[in-house]
């Protein structure tokens, strides 16, 4: 059986660790390859080849860094097919959202090529007599990037170029469960030029990550996943000295006001809510509806479903499997608790037919109205395809319970009233805001991330925060000789 390696010093590599984690095609239910688990001597060999890459790439100039990194934004663009393939093999994603993923990622390459521009410092002329103050931005050294399944290519690549760019060395730990596109962006990195141990790729789970915690020649942290681990890596990342962001869990609302275009919702809806199979963090997961509006939009949305075809990724369908059988059956068990609960299943998932094999992580696309506020199915992240209705008699009604939610990721409203919108733009308790638009993910030249559980430390990711996470400041304050300002004063200096 194939074997997913780790990447350092621009080479596959073994390592030590005999652990080993299934990878499955997700589609077929089977065991496709396995990936190794690094053991802490597995990372350690990572860090310390990023460690001896570091000073030669922080010096390396920026004409260069930027011909490395426009090289790698023309084969990534070229060669976008061959890693959408391994996208939908390994995760599950219908192949058309494997490519939108990948364009996703490439605005932040591009982004990314502009880094000068980004890394200029400020300058102020004679603050004192003959004295010049300017700042610069420097690389923080070795940069932890440990992602999430759901997005095998896109988050790694909110990352790394910004980082590299900035003239950082990078440790990238991907998800265990769909591993192999990060060691083939690293490999068609080295292409485009990049020296060996500039980006590094170690496999691994909990002992790799808390390696890359513990260890005191990492800088920082950039970690997504589920809130809990968001939160746990902030605490032990911050314990040990390290910058950190963590962007956690999501349960994100679509609130809809009863002047919205409803036609426009239910496309929204569909397409936010079950676009790859509902695992993205920016899924709408709630429809709030201000009626009368619901039971108009429920008729819409379900006839839309109807229409929805689940399959394996290459055969035109909408959608594709779940990750595993485990998350598949996590998922499935939200819709048994919604009956419990009192909800209406009014379009049910589970037995959807499929165009694939019978084993794969199927579940189709489940529409629950009358979700009660205080269930499991309404507080809990379910991160699959189901979307829950609850009913609300006013605005104030609907805003209040968004903004009492733990999480702060997105949020949309939907409505013609730009006063409205207006209001609920600045009354929402979220990071990212859609007004008639459902998955608001910034553009790469602003940043993304979350409020409250959705995101744990003060910098966001990619865009202008991206930039300032992954370097440092320093403040030259500078007076070439003049003889006439010679004299001892111990007095704290002042400019004059
Ligand atoms: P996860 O938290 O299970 O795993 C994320 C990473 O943490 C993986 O690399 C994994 O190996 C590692 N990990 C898992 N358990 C760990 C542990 N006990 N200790 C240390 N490391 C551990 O998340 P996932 O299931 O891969 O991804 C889905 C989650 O990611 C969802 O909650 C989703 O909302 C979130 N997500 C958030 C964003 C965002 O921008 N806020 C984006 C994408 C995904």
């Amino acid at each position: 059986m194939d074997i997913v390696d780790h990447w350092i010093s621009g080479a596959r590599f073994a390592g030590e660790s005999t652990r080993t984690a299934p990878v499955y095609n997700p589609a077929e239910g089977v065991v496709a390859r396995e990936v190794r688990l690094g053991s802490v001597a597995d990372v350690e060999a990572a860090i310390a080849s990023a460690k001896a890459a570091f000073p030669g790439w922080a010096e390396t100039s920026m004409a260069k860094r930027q011909q490395i990194l426009f090289s790698f934004r023309e084969l990534l663009n070229a060669r976008k097919g061959d890693l959408a393939e391994i996208l939908t093999a390994e995760h599950g994603k219908v192949i058309g959202d494997a490519l939108g993923e990948i364009a996703r990622g490439l605005e932040v390459v591009e982004w990314a090529t502009g880094f000068p521009h980004l890394l200029k410092g400020e300058y102020s002329e004679n603050v004192s007599s003959s004295v010049d103050v300017y700042s610069t931005k420097e690389p923080l050294g070795v940069i932890g990037i440990i992602s999430p399944f759901n997005f095998p290519a896109m988050v790694p690549l909110w990352y790394f170029p910004i980082a590299i760019a900035a003239g950082n060395t990078v440790v990238l730990k991907p998800s265990e469960k769909d591993p192999s596109a990060s060691i083939w962006m690293a490999d068609l990195f080295k292409e485009a030029g990049l020296p060996d141990g500039v980006l590094n790729v170690v496999n691994g789970d909990k002992v790799a990550v808390d390696a890359l915690l513990e260890s005191p020649d990492i800088a920082s942290i950039s970690f997504v996943g589920s809130t809990p681990i968001a939160r746990y890596i902030y605490e032990t990342g911050t314990k040990h000295g390290k910058r950190v962001q963590a962007l956690g869990g999501a349960k994100n609302h679509m609130l809809v006001l009863p002047d919205a275009d409803l036609e426009l919702v239910a496309d929204s809806a569909v397409n936010a809510g079950f676009g790859s199979a509902g695992e993205r963090c920016m899924a709408i997961s709630v429809i709030v509806a201000v009626e009368p509006v619901a039971d108009a939009l429920i008729e819409k949305i379900s006839s839309r479903m109807s229409a929805l075809s689940v399959g394996e990724g290459h055969r035109g369908c909408d959608m594709g499997p779940l990750i595993t059988k485990e998350h598949r059956d996590k998922v499935s068990g939200y819709i048994d608790l919604a009956t419990v609960d009192g909800a209406k299943v009014v379009v049910d998932g589970r037995g959807v037919k499929v165009d694939g094999d019978a084993d794969g992580f199927w579940l189709g696309p489940t529409l629950i109205d009358a979700v009660p506020t205080d269930s499991k199915v309404y507080l809990d992240e379910i991160f699959g395809p189901v979307l829950s209705i609850v009913r609300v008699k006013s605005y104030e009604e609907g805003i209040a319970l968004i903004n009492s939610s733990q999480y702060g990721n997105g949020s949309a409203v939907f409505t013609n009233d730009g006063g409205a919108a207006r209001r609920f733009q600045r009354e929402v308790q979220t990071g990212m805001v859609g007004i008639n638009v459902p998955i608001p993910v910034p553009i790469g030249y602003y940043s993304f991330g979350g409020w409250k559980d959705s995101l744990f430390g003060d910098t966001k990711a990619y865009g202008p925060q991206g930039f300032h996470f992954f370097t440092r400041e320093k403040a030259v304050t500078r007076r070439w000789l003049d003889p006439s300002h010679a004299g001892v004063n111990l007095g704290f200096p002042e400019n004059k």
